[in-house]
């Protein structure tokens, strides 16, 4: 069993984390950096270690003073969220050679899937259905256009290190594509630092359906159903939902099979995510496999009653899965809302400040609210100016949409712009309500929408 764990990272998902912690007997640490003193996640761990100034490349992002800090306060095993250091290899190593747990999958995984590229190679022998696409190493003009042109316009331009939505274009012609190819790279090569590229047929009213998956240290796999993320806004998710409206058991079924091939064809170990793209035929592509805790990831919670932290901690400390695939149930629906100090009336700009005043809904059973700030911290300029995950749960999609309504009407913050309003007139749009859904849905309707 781990006795005392760092948790390499802050705001909500660190408070989450070390709640589960604590309810497992498990001592924390929190880490925090010179914005973060008085910050939520340290007040809460049992002791705090502090890292540095406030740029994250100065502090979250630093693996020897994570690894330092764990040494000093003698933590056995570290949780790195999502973001940060999350999805870093050398990260998982340095604990690794520090014999630290690392509460993710094997470095070999995160290195399968660290580029988009090698990861479709990977699935495409494991019988993965993929994309149409290229996604081979000649990168010059000539070839990618010309794979363009066999695959069929539109294409979409994808960084293959990317994430985030960034260093990705739609290209509608041949004419094009010169242009989108340049520019996707040189935002490729700003952003991750590598500017190779992937060319995928465009599919026009796809929805994004992502399958949670786990597996242990002694060979089981599980997939918890799956979440739908098709309300995003540049390719970043809004409102996700779980289960996934209007699909087939026989579908859920073949999706959550391929998902769990997917993670066995790289010794997966830990919660994974693989990402679908599902075509209105209801056919499946994969997209990428996301190797570690998604932020979504409490919508599943609330369907399957499970705790998926809990799992992460158990699975990492060696234990078998707690469920097998026939003992994973689900009932009812739930929302997840993500709540931004961000202007909706001037591009999404992030919009920093302290929260003069901060009322949110009353938590409950079918209420939760997962936030790391509360009234009178300051949104700064130098993190994800996420407030909250508003997650709400009912016995079916319209009763939780319901409840997501009404909570998203009592929440009052002054202090800072936010999207509630926004996500407010999401949820009441009639397409919302008959879960008429395709990842352009804020772009269909943006005109209403604001
Ligand atoms: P990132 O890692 O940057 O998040 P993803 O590959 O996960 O990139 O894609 C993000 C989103 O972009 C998807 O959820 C979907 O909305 C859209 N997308 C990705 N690939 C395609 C495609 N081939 N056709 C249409 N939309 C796509």
């Amino acid at each position: 069993m781990i006795a005392k764990l760092l948790i390499a990272n802050r705001g909500e998902i660190a408070c989450r984390i070390i709640r589960t912690a604590r309810h497992l007997g498990i001592r924390t640490v929190a880490v925090y950096s010179a914005a973060d003193q008085q910050a939520q996640h340290v007040q809460l761990a049992d002791e705090s270690v502090f890292i540095g100034p406030a740029p994250s490349a100065e502090s979250y992002l630093v693996v020897d003073k994570i690894i330092a800090a764990a040494k000093q306060t003698g933590a056995d095993a570290i949780h790195p969220g999502y973001g940060f250091l999350s999805e870093n290899e050398a990260f998982a190593d340095a604990c690794a050679s520090n014999n630290i747990i690392f509460v993710g999958p094997p470095t070999s995984a995160i290195a399968a899937m660290g580029s988009k590229s090698a990861a479709k190679s990977i699935m495409s022998e494991a019988e993965v259905p993929l994309v149409p696409g290229y996604h081979g190493n000649e990168q010059g003009l000539e070839k990618l256009l010309a794979e363009a042109e066999q695959i069929g316009f539109p294409v979409l331009l994808k960084a293959a290190y990317g994430g985030g939505g960034k260093g990705m274009r739609i290209v509608e012609s041949a004419k094009q594509f010169k242009e989108a190819l340049a520019s996707a790279k040189r935002e490729a090569q700003a952003a991750f630092g590598n500017d190779k590229m992937l060319v995928e047929k465009y599919l026009t009213k796809p929805r994004h359906v992502e399958i949670q998956v786990f597996c242990d240290q002694h060979g089981n796999a599980v997939y918890l159903a799956e979440r739908d993320c098709s309300v995003q806004r540049r390719h970043q998710k809004v409102i996700e939902e779980a289960p996934a409206p209007a699909l087939s058991e026989r579908t859920r079924q073949a999706m959550g099979e391929a998902a769990v091939r997917a993670a066995q064809a790289i010794d997966y170990v830990g919660a994974g995510t693989v990402e679908f793209l599902l075509d209105t035929d209801n056919r499946f592509y994969f997209m990428e496999m996301n190797t570690r805790l998604q932020v979504e990831h409490p919508v599943t919670e609330m369907v399957t009653g499970q705790d998926l932290v809990a799992w992460q901690l158990q699975v990492a400390a060696g234990e078998p899965l707690p469920l097998s695939q026939d003992q994973v149930q689900l009932h009812g629906h739930a929302f997840e809302a993500r709540i931004y100090a961000e202007d909706p009336h001037n591009d999404f700009l992030p919009s920093t400040g302290v929260l003069h005043h901060l009322r949110t809904p009353n938590p409950a059973a079918d209420v939760r609210i997962d936030s790391g700030v509360v009234e009178g911290d300051e949104v700064s300029a130098y993190y994800d100016p996420m407030i909250a995950k508003l997650v709400v749960w009912g016995e079916d999609r319209a009763t939780a949409l319901r409840k997501l309504l009404q909570a998203l009407d009592s929440y009052r913050i002054a202090g800072v712009r936010t999207n509630i309003d926004f996500l407010r007139s999401i949820a009441r749009h009639r397409d919302f309500a008959q879960a008429n859904l395709t990842t352009r849905f804020i772009e269909k309707h943006e005109k209403v929408l604001f």
